[in-house]
């Protein structure tokens, strides 16, 4: 299954549906908002793409009345999610231009995202089979705007398939995505009182779901801060217990040694970087090169950027596309003002849209980084080779083990190194981008994430396999 891309008629689709205008999703399948209206911006050329009328606390009250577990026996709620799975593929056009449109993502990251997604969906409906699972009622699922496809998609496909009613929350800044992924699991034969759409900022939508004592489970993928102002709220308005996964931010770091394959090593380190602009929880921000290859490696390193091509993500040649808003650009552009004296390389950033071009910090070391930079921004530092155990102190002291790289070829060193480090997943002599679901599960450890890893045979059992609700603890069908 997946795109035969030696197809001509696929290459034909998937290149209109890059230069399509945005597919009308706005008035699909989302819970009749009353609340007001938020213009969705394409990030590459600030333009206004739509108009998204969002949901207010009446809307919330309403939906969540409204949701009903999802009754059908386990098999055909898999069969359903596997319909949705090919509704996915088949209706490609419309999510890629809105991938394209409102998070303004490059081809490769939006033939990845839909991939990933549709794997989600197989992955829990085959493993759905297997636990028993009973529904816990309504589950919020929180998603940011980074994998607007994926995770929402991730988070919905899990709850759903234990038969639990999901009411999700997409991140402001990406609605209609999650417009036409509900629309489509709808379509499938997800019963519109089982998953509805509720868009919406945050502090009023998301605050509003995680505070009403009828939810009784919150997945969210986001922030670290943010996760904790959830988790807060559940713990003063919602029942004792209640379960919150949390996915949240990194400081990921990778070491190169000196006997790393340079080659392999500097593709590994750009991907990781600045693929999707940087603007991946898994993305390489702080590298440690072993100080006698430093110079030759970040030589390379920098030869290696000037291949970038920093652009409209339309272009097929496009490598690093926008930064989501120009919140998030300005955020990063005074990030860059205050370490201006150690910057060792940038792009030339294009004029229009939210742009901020790759950029290589000089630094001492993780500890010096304040926070995450959720960007094109690679920091590097360089230690002796006595000093490794101190470089790998400095890591763990950070408490924000998402993902960890190494690039060695001594197998004890591999070996001390990996067992040392505490990082949610670690990428040895290869790329350090993200998860792959089923083989490679995902999330965090620490500051990092809460929780089983999405994608991952815990993930159903430990959150949605819980005893069924009591009687009148539950008062959906
Ligand atoms: P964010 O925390 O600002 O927003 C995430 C979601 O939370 C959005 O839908 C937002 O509307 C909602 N939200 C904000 N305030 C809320 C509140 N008070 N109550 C309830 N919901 C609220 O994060 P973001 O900027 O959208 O995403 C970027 C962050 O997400 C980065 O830190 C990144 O590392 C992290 N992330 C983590 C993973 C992972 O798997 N660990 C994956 C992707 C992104």
């Amino acid at each position: 299954r997946g795109f035969d891309l030696s197809d001509a008629q696929t290459l034909a689709r998937i290149e209109a549906a890059m230069t399509d205008p945005l597919p009308d999703a706005a008035p699909l399948s989302m819970t009749a908002a009353t609340g007001t209206t938020r213009p969705v911006v394409n990030p590459a050329s600030g333009a206004v793409v739509a108009q998204v009328t969002e949901a207010d606390d009446a809307t919330v009250a309403r939906a969540i009345a409204d949701a009903r577990i999802w009754q059908a026996p386990a098999p055909d709620r898999a069969r359903v999610l596997r319909r949705a799975a090919d509704l996915y593929e088949e209706n490609f056009g419309p999510l890629f231009a809105a991938m394209r449109h409102e998070a303004g993502k490059i081809l490769p990251d939006i033939v990845g995202e839909l991939r990933e997604a549709v794997d989600f969906l197989r992955y829990y409906a085959a493993e759905g089979a297997s636990v028993p699972a009973a529904p816990r009622g309504p589950i919020v699922a929180i998603s940011p705007w980074n994998f607007p496809l994926a995770i929402f998609t991730g988070q919905i496909a899990a709850a759903l398939m234990a038969g639990n009613a999901v009411l999700a929350k997409p991140a402001e800044q990406t609605p209609l995505v999650a417009a036409i992924a509900v629309r489509l699991l709808h379509q499938a034969g997800v019963p519109a009182s089982a998953l509805q759409l509720l868009p919406g900022d945050g502090a009023t939508v998301g605050a509003a779901l995680t505070r009403d004592p009828r939810v009784r489970g919150v997945v969210f993928t986001g922030s670290t801060e943010t996760a904790r102002l959830i988790a807060r709220s559940m713990a003063d308005h919602l029942a004792p217990g209640t379960p919150l996964i949390a996915e949240t931010g990194g400081l990921n770091a990778m070491i190169v040694d000196s006997t790393a394959l340079p080659e392999q090593a500097v593709r590994d380190i750009v991907a990781g970087a600045f693929r999707s602009a940087g603007q991946r929880c898994s993305a390489l921000r702080c590298l440690y090169v072993q100080q006698d290859i430093a110079p030759h490696l970040i030589a390379m390193i920098k030869g290696a950027m000037d291949q970038l091509s920093v652009g409209d993500p339309a272009l097929l040649s496009t490598d690093v596309g926008p930064l989501i808003d120009a919140e998030a650009r300005q955020g990063i552009a005074d990030y860059l003002a205050q370490v201006q004296g150690q910057v060792l390389h940038q792009l030339a950033t294009p004029e229009t849209g939210h742009f901020i071009a790759p950029t290589l910090i000089g630094i001492n070391g993780i500890a010096e980084m304040q926070r995450e930079i959720f960007g094109p921004v690679l920091h590097v530092a360089t230690y002796r080779a006595d000093g490794l155990d101190r470089v790998i102190a400095d890591i763990n002291a950070r408490g924000f083990g998402l993902t960890f790289g190494l690039h060695s070829r001594i197998d004890s060193r591999v070996q001390h190194i990996t067992q040392q480090v505490h990082a949610g997943n670690l990428y040895v002599n290869r790329n350090q981008i993200g998860a792959v679901v089923g083989s490679q599960p995902f999330g965090g450890e620490g500051l990092s994430g809460t929780g089983p890893k999405a994608g991952g045979p815990l993930y159903l059992p430990r959150f949605f396999a819980s005893p069924a609700p009591q009687a009148g603890e539950w008062d959906g069908p």
